[in-house]
């Protein structure tokens, strides 16, 4: 914590692996490497589970990893200190954030939500709400329409910030000021905005947030989700999958279910201690830059591939919006041929992502991506697309996961 802070790319670009001749435009989707991991992943398997066995739990503090993690994540999402704790997906994360606003609104049966959403968000909502079984009912709006729909029938406001697809961002603050003086609860995505941009949850006053960590933050495919709970709700939130490790005594092995005191509670079960010492390791960075320097070089970096795009490749459309507050850490165009498209950027070593029907999407790290990056990448996509090169067969076979 007290070693020097460093400067985004300019010291923080050394601190990551990149295969050679690769430009890394998905760190939305699945963070860079950081060099740091494999070491610490290495000592953790060896002197921990190796030398230590089951006494790690104590001796190197696998118990408490959870919280210690959770603190360091909260640094960057403008919490609370003790409000953020780790574990599970963030599909599991987000049933639970839900599960326990929806328990604090017990005569309103509105979950608003928009189109927008990640489908998984979406599917867990239809699945609690048909376990709960009380006649609770998903409201999809367009995202522009959110603040307008908001009225006292709604239980929950249950949004992501930052849209995976278009990289469109609801205004956080004045939508949760207005559910709050409704007495509508929020329930935060923060997929796309952890690590990406500067969230001041505390500073909103959001009720609930979650999102994951192997996308912006680096943490590895597989890593851990966050889950926060504002301080004056966590101890009496009501928890929807009370397992052991979110007892108040897991080693007292009760019969019965008592919570944790505060954020605690939201443990399910044993957490992946190897997974989250790959995570601890990326923190290692995250602790000591800057998030709103990340942001003002997202920012540029995007303006910049947008300006150079449009300038080469007319055929294709912005869709992510103009206006800096009202976008994240990635940028998107509309194009007919995109999936081939993309296809033919990562076989020239321009790796982004293609979400359907017709979106590329490419991704902003700015740790470990840099101006002469993006212009390659323009460059590149302007081959691809200006040369028509995507219309070669070879681009067109649908891969499983795109
Ligand atoms: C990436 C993403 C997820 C993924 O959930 P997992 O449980 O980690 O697979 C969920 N919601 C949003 C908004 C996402 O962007």
């Amino acid at each position: 914590m007290f070693e020097k802070q460093l400067r985004v790319y300019d010291d923080t670009r050394a601190l990551f692996h990149l295969p050679a001749g690769v430009i890394y435009l998905d760190g939305n989707s699945l963070g860079a490497l950081p060099l740091g991991v494999p070491q610490r992943v290495d000592r953790v398997i060896k002197a921990e589970w190796g030398d230590e066995l089951i006494r790690a739990w104590n001796t190197a503090d696998w118990y408490v990893q959870p919280r210690r993690v959770g603190d360091r994540i909260a640094r960057l999402i403008g919490a609370e200190r003790g409000s953020v704790v780790m574990g599970d997906t963030l599909s599991l994360k987000v049933y639970q954030a839900l599960a326990a606003a929806l328990d604090m609104r017990p005569g309103r049966k509105i979950v608003l939500s928009d189109t927008g959403n990640f489908p998984t968000d979406l599917y867990i909502a239809e699945g609690l709400i048909a376990t709960i079984g009380r006649g609770h009912q998903l409201r999809l709006t367009a995202p522009e329409l959110v603040e307008m729909s908001l009225s006292d029938e709604v239980a929950v406001l249950y949004l992501t910030e930052v849209d995976y697809r278009t990289g469109r961002r609801h205004d956080m603050a004045k939508l949760t000021a207005k559910a709050r003086s409704l007495g509508i609860l929020t329930v935060w995505d923060l997929a796309h905005s952890a690590g990406a941009l500067p969230v001041n949850l505390a500073g909103v006053g959001a009720d609930f947030a979650a999102g994951c960590s192997y996308k912006y933050l680096n943490g590895g495919p597989g890593a851990p989700a966050f889950v926060y709970v504002a301080p004056r709700h966590a101890d009496r939130t009501r928890v929807a999958l009370s397992g052991w490790m979110g007892h108040a005594k897991p080693f007292a092995f009760d019969l019965g279910y008592a919570p944790a005191a505060g954020v605690e509670r939201m443990r399910v079960g044993t957490p992946p201690v190897l997974a989250m010492a790959a995570l601890e390791a990326s923190l290692d960075i995250w602790d000591r830059v800057d998030i709103d320097e990340v942001r003002a070089r997202s920012l540029a970096l995007a303006d910049l591939l947008i300006a150079e795009v449009e300038r080469r490749c007319p055929s294709l459309k912005l869709v992510t919006p103009r206006a800096h507050g009202e976008r994240g850490s990635q940028v998107s165009f509309a194009f007919d041929g995109g999936y081939a498209a993309m296809q033919a950027l990562i076989a020239r070593g321009v790796i982004g992502d293609f979400r359907a029907p017709d979106i590329m999407r490419f991704g902003i790290a700015p740790l470990y991506v840099g101006e002469t990056d993006i212009l390659r990448a323009a460059e590149i996509i302007e081959e691809v697309v200006g040369g028509e090169v995507w219309r070669r067969p070879e681009y067109q076979v649908v891969n499983a996961v795109t």
